[in-house]
């Protein structure tokens, strides 16, 4: 069957009142973004409250599908076949035809659906409606009518230029327009979690920036190419990601010489935070995202979140704060990240562990312990922040 375009459904954005054409704008906007890489020429547009994308040249059906499918606000993606109005019976003929090359077996129910958008039609929608659902059943005696809980929803959209037949709907991935939802600083590691974290918030319409740590020699260059990677995933959801890769060695090294080793990792997590803050407000990022899910490790308990969150003055998500690790699995497989996430690479987190880390860290006890950090700690928050070295991924 060749498509001649798709029309694309969205709910939740339609509801937004007056601010509905920001959010259309939008939504065209990244539709366009995604289908950029695809090979063929496509025409994004908005007539009579629909969007359509139009094909305009030979193109790919699986990756058009695929790039739409990752388009956040789409909820449907409808594959439509476009005929000339040449008079009711020869659009009999196409319908008819249509069927027939999208349901090989004709053992379903169906009901048609007629939109006149062109009004001087000769015939009105509900004559539509009954003259070729009389057609069909004359063709196709297996076929049933079924006006309320039909197999196929058969619409017949009757424009000014043609008529378009469509009835499958292929599912999109819901949410948000990126864009229309300000930008936040993605705390990215090597892991399962982070990646997934970035997708959810990106999926409410959030532009997404994105701060990697890493520790070299400790850490290698595969490790960060890993998180490069990732990112890249990521992208294809949330649009393009400045992504700051931070050395962060020297903190580690400090903390680890002068604090108690049980508390390592959460003195680590309260630097992390903080230079992940002071980017984000210098690229005006209005929140952070981590890819936490309570009890999940030691710095994951209720009173680790609290001490790491401690730091933060703007907010932080923690879209998989409720989530267990096989429901994160499953996202990060629908993305594509859960392959290059388990890479056996080392992390930053995972090289300077200590056996036994505080479960329940008191803060007051946190704070005391980082005072021995006083004399050195200013002058090396600076300097990793000048280590900042920005790739953009797409
Ligand atoms: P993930 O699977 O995302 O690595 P995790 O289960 O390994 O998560 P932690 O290592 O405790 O959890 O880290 C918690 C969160 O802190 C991560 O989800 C991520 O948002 C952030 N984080 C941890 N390590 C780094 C790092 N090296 N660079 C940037 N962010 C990090
Ligand atoms: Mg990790």
């Amino acid at each position: 069957m060749i498509y001649t375009s798709f029309l694309i459904k969205y709910a939740e954005i339609a509801i937004k009142g007056k601010n509905r054409y920001v959010f259309e704008d939008a939504l065209l906007k990244q539709i366009r973004f995604a289908l950029k890489n695809v090979e063929g020429d496509f025409e994004v547009n908005k007539t009579q409250g629909r969007v359509h994308v139009e094909c305009l040249s030979e193109y790919d059906y699986d990756e058009v599908v695929a790039a739409l499918s990752r388009v956040f606000g789409i909820t449907g993606i409808c594959p439509v076949v476009h005929v000339e109005d040449e008079g009711f019976d020869k659009l009999a003929e196409d319908v008819i035809k249509y069927i027939d090359d999208e349901y090989p077996d004709k053992n379903k129910t169906f009901k048609v659906n007629c939109r006149r958008a062109r009004k001087n039609y000769p015939m009105d929608s509900q004559e539509v409606n009954m003259e070729m659902g009389g057609r069909i059943l004359d063709a196709y005696p297996e076929m049933k009518v079924d006006v309320h809980d039909p197999d196929i929803l058969l619409t017949i959209e009757i424009r000014d230029e043609k008529i378009y037949i469509y009835s499958k709907v292929i599912e999109g991935p819901g949410g948000m327009p990126v864009g229309t939802g300000g930008k936040a600083m993605l705390l990215l590691s090597g892991g399962i979690d982070s990646p997934v974290a970035g997708y959810m918030i990106a999926k409410r319409g959030v532009r997404i920036d994105a701060v990697y740590f890493h520790a070299p020699p400790y850490t290698s260059e595969r490790a960060r190419q890993k998180v490069v990677d990732l990112a890249r995933y990521v992208a294809r959801y949330a649009g393009p990601i400045n992504l700051h890769v931070i050395n962060f060695t020297d903190i580690q090294l400090e903390i680890y010489e002068k604090c108690p080793h049980d508390e390592l990792t959460i003195i680590m997590r309260r630097y992390m935070m903080r230079i992940a803050e002071h980017i984000a407000k210098e690229n005006n990022c209005l929140g952070l995202i981590t890819g936490e899910s309570l009890g999940q490790v030691a710095s994951q308990t209720m009173q680790s979140l609290a001490a790491t969150n401690e730091v933060c003055t703007i907010p932080v998500y923690r879209p998989l704060i409720g989530f267990d690790k096989n429901e994160i699995i499953r996202i990060s497989e629908k993305i594509d990240t859960y392959e290059t996430s388990i890479l056996p690479y080392e992390d930053c987190c995972t090289i300077f562990v200590a056996k036994h880390p505080v479960t329940k860290p008191n803060i007051n006890i946190i704070k005391r312990s980082e005072t021995r950090l006083a004399d050195t700690i200013d002058d090396l928050f600076r300097k990793a922040i000048e280590t900042d070295e920005v790739i953009v991924v797409s």
